[in-house]
């Protein structure tokens, strides 16, 4: 690169860390500015928000419902197998999906909608080793999904199937970007909120924030990257009045870490299709699992102002004071779930949170990706309905950013093609000291829990060898 270019990322989520990663990777000089302070000494305050409740590295197999979502998913998670590491499974395995007994019952035929899911990811793995036969990342295609008898100790069970969806967990997820983004040298400036992102005459960009003492900062950016969740779209839209989002949903969404005093005989993740027949049990190691059942759990969904992109009062108030039916709601979940999961009998609540999931429709069930959006000339804007897509859309912005670069003259197009490359490598490779020793392991993820307000117990792995009810099959 002729001259060193500095990015500006603003948001450390796991779309932010992605970004600023990949960034660096490619050579150029990194900003993070993220809003929140770190509680933990040595650490960042990387994914404390949205991203510090996703246990799903979804493959597809949990959307049955809308072919298009199900093969977004499959190339996400292509794409997330060769980025991150093994170590972000923490000793999970490969999730079941689950039909519903009493749903068969009810006359709606969810095992056939299961069946069929099953084939379009078959045939979207088929077409995608065919096209590139490095993208086999899970063996044969004729392998990639299972039908399985049952999953012990589950109640009300029609069907079960063995997919390439994988629950992973978020603690250690923010173990390996924190590392990551130290590695790459990154300068990450906590507890930075940023109030604009003026464009300069010459094409680069004046980001200004409030300090983490109250003053107002800025640094000029030849590019900038935003990545602060339901906020970047009015950032985006500052930028550029002429932009188009399509019809955004907001749903205000409950989900519960509760305690396991009876352990699990599950190191998988269950999920259990389809709203009131259904839910989530998503055990992040012998003492501690996240449960979900949907409608307890879906608040409510309100179209973003298509002209502001503000956030709804209501949301602001009810995720910094809490939602009237919060408790009621979380003894919901709980009490439903102990239907199918015979292992919550005595469980308790560790921590209910309330979170914002953004959707291109109303339709929890149809999650679509929203892609990377150009804002203007050297700024882009990534915001994930699904942790999913992070990788493939890292990949579709370090491109553009690349791009950038050449049409600037600061970069030859053959630099860049392998600066790409470069850029979206695996992480923790080599595997640090660390990522090796189980217990300094424990210590990065309990730093990070703490930063990531979940309850500690989180940073535990599964035991090796912690069940012997795991179906094997090729690599998967
Ligand atoms: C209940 C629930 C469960 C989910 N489970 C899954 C799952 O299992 N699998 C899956 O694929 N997806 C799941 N999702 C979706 C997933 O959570 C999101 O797609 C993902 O976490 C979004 O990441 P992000 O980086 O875009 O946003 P965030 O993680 O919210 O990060 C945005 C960051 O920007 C910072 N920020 C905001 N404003 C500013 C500012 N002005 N200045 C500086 N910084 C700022 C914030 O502090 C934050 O750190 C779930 C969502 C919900 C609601």
């Amino acid at each position: 690169m002729h001259r060193r270019e500095t990015h500006v990322v603003i948001g450390a989520g796991v779309a932010g860390c992605l970004s600023a990663i990949t960034r660096s990777r490619a050579g150029y000089q990194v900003v993070v500015l993220e809003r929140e302070r770190a509680r933990s000494a040595g650490t960042y305050p990387v994914c404390t928000q949205t991203s510090n409740i996703v246990s799903e590295n979804h493959s597809g197999a949990e959307y049955p419902f809308d072919p298009q979502s199900a093969r977004d998913c499959l190339d996400g998670r292509i794409e997330n197998e060769r980025f991150f590491p093994e170590l972000i499974y923490g000793g999970k395995t490969y999730s079941r999906i689950i039909a519903s007994r009493s749903m068969m019952d009810d006359g709606h035929d969810i095992v056939g909608q299961c069946r069929a899911n099953m084939r379009v990811i078959q045939g979207h793995y088929a077409d995608r080793c065919a096209q590139d036969p490095a993208d086999a990342v899970f063996g044969d295609p004729a392998d990639i999904c299972r039908e399985i008898p049952t999953v012990p100790g589950v109640r009300d069970v029609a069907a079960a199937f063995l997919t390439p969806q994988r629950g992973m967990n978020p603690v250690l997820v923010s173990a390996v970007l924190d590392w990551e983004l130290r590695s790459g040298g990154v300068d990450f400036r906590e507890g930075a909120t940023v109030t604009s992102v003026t464009p300069l005459a010459d094409g680069r960009y004046e980001v200004a924030y409030r300090a983490a003492d109250g003053t107002p900062e800025t640094v000029v950016a030849d590019q900038v990257s935003l990545c602060a969740a339901t906020a970047a779209f009015g950032m985006a839209k500052r930028l550029n009045p002429s932009i188009t989002f399509p019809k955004l949903f907001l749903a205000l969404r409950e989900i519960l870490y509760v305690d396991l005093p009876d352990g699990t005989d599950k190191n998988f993740t269950c999920l259990k299709l389809e709203d009131s027949y259904g839910g989530m049990l998503s055990p992040l190691n012998e003492g501690c699992a996240m449960i979900y059942h949907p409608p307890a759990a879906h608040i409510m969904n309100v179209v973003m102002d298509p002209e502001s992109c503000d956030f709804p009062e209501e949301y602001t108030r009810y995720l910094a004071e809490g939602h009237p039916e919060k408790e009621k709601r979380a003894a919901w979940t709980l009490d439903r779930l102990r239907e199918f999961y015979p292992e919550l009998r005595r469980s308790t609540i560790l921590g209910t949170y309330l979170k914002v999931a953004i959707n291109t429709v109303s339709d929890s069930r149809v999650r679509r990706n929203m892609g990377v959006f150009p804002v203007r000339s050297g700024c882009t804007m990534s915001v994930l309905p699904k942790w999913t897509m992070c990788a493939v859309n890292a990949r579709k912005e370090v491109t553009l950013a690349l791009e950038h670069s050449v049409a600037s003259g600061r970069l030859d197009a053959d630099e860049a093609r392998e600066l790409a490359g470069h850029a979206m490598r695996r992480c923790l490779d080599p595997l640090p000291d660390w990522a090796r020793d189980p217990g300094s392991t424990t210590a990065r993820a309990a730093a990070h829990a703490v930063n990531m307000n979940v309850p500690q117990v989180l940073a535990q792995r599964f035991a090796p060898g912690h069940t012997a009810a795991t179906p094997t099959r090729g690599t998967v």
